[in-house]
């Protein structure tokens, strides 16, 4: 079996595109790849038409480990989030294939079903203005839909430093969240790296007491120094990984023991491929991995699969019931949320379960949506042409 024609279709809504990668083999099987690019999908297009025509066109889509090492390795150039990226589209639509050349589920291919049910975490839900009291009123629309975890950046547009003010107005809306979900759901608090070592140690001392499960990306994810500052002075358990692409850049975290929930994104770190290799390195430092997930229903299907194969799995990230739900119609067999536990079923068709409806697609053409996170309105998902600009 060989890969003979790749498709990109790109999918817009107002603050985020998913490009769409479809490769179809000599033998007619076809499989499916998804990257939500954070603010680059014309880099990434880019990318993927220049390496998929070097190495993906005329490739036996089992080789996924040569693939890997011919992005990673024989192009010289380190591959980066762009170049990570790029292989993930296509790592996942070989398991796609893979799966459906076998007629298993692709977790079957990873090593089998480790668990039954499969938590999922709320982000994208709270697009209001940043007031306790209306952040509670969709707080408690989160868990009306059976979520027992949801996330949220309460931080606004605060960038290195926040005043005392903005702390407390951060504080009453988190105090907000926790009393519309109760003490059994899991807040994570995302800080999108946000602060400089001692603004982050301020905001973990203020929100002790709303016990956050997490706290996510509290500095710059590669300032190794201010996150051992941190470290030092909270007991808040530590996610980081989303800008982590590769095993390398875990390293000197898993050494020093300075995060403890790994938010590898399988779309930005070499695909289903690339999350495997992680597996044993993570679990080595007793640390768990939450795959972060911004995509649609095609990536949401491979973090899925790797999801119910992985030991130290802890939780998923999901956006599409509270953002863009029209996302759901681009395939048939979306993975969804049960409202009763808060958790994905285990997937049962063959490959990722899903199959594109290019119909769909076509009424969502491309938005140039991006994230512009330091400007004021970001929370509410909209083009981001509408955000303002931080008073000085
Ligand atoms: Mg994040």
């Amino acid at each position: 079996m060989k890969i003979e024609k790749m498709d990109i279709v790109v999918v817009g809504a107002p603050w985020r595109e998913l490009t769409i990668v479809e490769l179809t083999t000599d033998s007619g099987i076809s499989g499916l790849g998804e990257v939500r690019m954070v603010n680059k999908t014309d880099t990434l297009i880019a990318a993927v038409q220049e390496l998929g025509a070097r190495y993906v066109i005329g490739m036996n889509p089992a080789d996924m480990t040569k693939l890997a090492w011919n992005i990673q390795v024989a192009e010289y150039g380190l591959p980066g989030e762009v170049g990570q990226s790029a292989l993930a589209a296509f790592d996942m639509a070989c398991w796609d294939i893979m799966g459906k050349s076998l007629n298993v589920p692709v977790w079957k291919l990873l090593g089998g079903k480790f668990r039954n049910r499969i938590p999922a975490y709320a982000n994208g839900w709270y697009q209001g203005d940043r007031d306790p009291e209306v952040i509670k009123h969709l707080a408690k629309a989160v868990v009306d839909k059976g979520y027992r975890a949801l996330k949220i950046d309460p931080f606004g547009s605060a960038s290195a430093e926040i005043t005392r003010s903005e702390r407390m107005r951060a504080l009453a809306i988190l105090e907000s969240v926790r009393e519309a979900v109760g003490p059994d759901v899991q807040i994570f608090l995302e800080m999108h790296g946000r602060f400089t070592g001692a603004a982050a140690m301020a905001v973990a001392r203020d929100v002790a007491d709303v016990e956050p499960s997490w706290l996510e990306e509290p500095v710059i994810p590669t300032d190794v120094t201010s996150l051992r500052q941190l470290r030092q002075s909270t007991h808040l358990p530590i996610a980081s990984g989303e800008r982590m692409h590769s095993a390398h850049e875990l390293r000197p975290f898993l050494e020093e023991g300075l995060v403890d929930i790994y938010q590898i994104d399988l779309t930005h770190a070499g695909g289903i491929t690339g999350l495997q290799q992680l597996i044993g390195w993570t679990n080595a430092y007793n640390t768990l991995l939450a795959p972060h997930n911004v995509c649609g229903p095609i990536g949401t299907a491979a973090a899925l699969h790797f999801s119910v194969a992985c030991p130290n799995f802890k939780i998923l990230e999901h956006f599409n019931d509270f953002a863009d739900p029209w996302v759901f119609d681009i395939v048939e067999g979306a993975p969804r949320v049960d409202s009763a536990d808060g958790c994905f079923a285990v997937p049962t068709g063959p490959g990722l379960g899903v199959t594109l409806n290019r119909e769909e697609c076509e009424k969502h053409p491309r938005t140039g949506g991006r994230l512009a996170l330091f400007k004021d309105g970001w929370e509410k998902r909209v083009a981001v042409e509408t955000y303002t600009q931080p008073e000085d």
